[in-house]
């Protein structure tokens, strides 16, 4: 069967995208893409796709790999969309990682030391932490965040880590309001 126009397209892309790394015989790699060529490769689409995950593939999960660690984990939407509930519940289930034993280093903020204060664990329970990088993120807009919506670039808590420690009250702004991102984002956890 012979490969979509686009695939064709998209194949030859990657190829040559290799060849810029591998670029053995010293040919010029540009020229006609839309040129099709009776490789072998063009049957092997995607699968050089430097990418250890992709939504439209149906890998195999191990719930046990899963990392814990915030800045570990992948986006959800990197899932594929039959495995998500899933691993949301796998998630809630496991609670927010919260490594209260961790001994969390200060930092300076105007000549003070400050640092993540354990007890926010206690008042936030979708509060996480992240050992690899000292930062704080949600569990719940980590889980929900591509299911309630366009959060207009507000993703402090959700993928860029929040860290700064002398103003914990962006922690009680980031639940907001009763219709906040954040709260449409629990309650889908209430009901998964
Ligand atoms: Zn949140």
């Amino acid at each position: 069967m012979k490969p979509h126009p686009k695939q064709v397209l998209i194949g030859k892309f990657f190829k040559r995208k290799f060849q810029e790394f591998d670029d053995v015989d010293g040919s010029p790699n540009i020229g006609n893409d839309v040129q099709e060529q009776d490789d072998d490769d063009d049957d092997n689409f995607g699968l050089n796709i430097p990418s250890t995950s992709s939504p439209s593939i149906l890998h195999t999960i191990d719930f046990n790999d899963l990392h814990s660690d915030p800045l570990d984990r992948p986006p959800i939407a990197s899932y594929h969309p039959n495995q998500r509930d899933d691993i949301r519940r796998h998630y809630l289930v496991k609670k927010a990682f919260q490594p209260r034993n961790h001994n969390f280093p200060f930092k300076a903020y105007n000549g003070k030391p400050r640092r993540f204060n354990v007890e926010w664990f206690d008042k936030y329970p979708w509060l996480e932490y992240s050992i690899n990088v000292d930062k704080a993120y949600c569990l719940c807009c980590y889980l929900f965040k591509e299911t309630v919506g366009n959060q207009g670039g507000r993703y402090t808590f959700s993928t860029e880590g929040f860290c700064n420690w002398s103003k914990p009250c962006a922690l009680k702004e980031h639940v907001g309001k009763v219709d906040s991102y954040h709260n449409k984002a629990m309650q889908k956890s209430d009901s998964c």
